[in-house]
């Protein structure tokens, strides 16, 4: 059985390790311990997809705390090595994360965008389910922490879709 999400087919096992990953409640803990499970869930993506993308984490605690501010977060292939590499930046953000691995299998901006809310949804749904569009036209980000119900505020807001910077 696969997963559908506006058009977009995932597989079981890619469905499974989002799963996975939420159950080690990736908002929980120190900020060096919540970048260990950013880590595992980038290794595993690795896995699943048999490559080598490296992970470059730029958070502080004080960056984490600032909404929007995972926006420089990108992908990158080197094109005279054909190294890949994400940046995540800014915020610890699985939505963010996700997004750019859904540029490192190919994916379009829309489709980046669908790969990463559609993922989000099968491992977080109570999260996905709290996300409305951004006043400020910044994408989909959570509601309001005393709007979020009390399962699922832990989950802090949720920053904006990784901005692509215009170039
Ligand atoms: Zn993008």
């Amino acid at each position: 059985m696969v997963v559908e999400f506006e058009g977009m087919v995932f597989e079981d096992e890619l469905v499974d390790i989002m799963k996975h990953c939420s159950e080690k409640k990736m908002w929980r803990g120190t900020i060096e311990e919540r970048k260990d499970k950013f880590r595992y869930m980038h290794d595993m993506l690795n896995q699943f997809y048999h490559k080598n993308v490296s992970l470059v984490i730029e958070v502080t605690e004080e960056s984490d705390k600032i909404p929007g501010s995972s926006g420089l977060s990108h992908y990158r292939k080197n094109p005279f090595t054909g190294d890949e590499s994400i940046l995540l930046s800014g915020r610890l953000s699985v939505v963010t994360l996700l997004h750019e691995w859904g540029h490192a299998i190919g994916c379009d901006q829309m489709n980046a965008r669908k790969y990463s809310l559609g993922l989000f949804k099968c491992g977080w749904p109570n999260s996905y389910n709290n996300l409305k569009d951004d006043p400020r036209g910044g994408g989909l980000v959570l509601k309001q922490r005393d709007e979020i119900p009390d399962d699922i505020a832990d989950s802090d807001n949720i920053p904006p879709l990784a901005g692509d910077k215009p170039f």
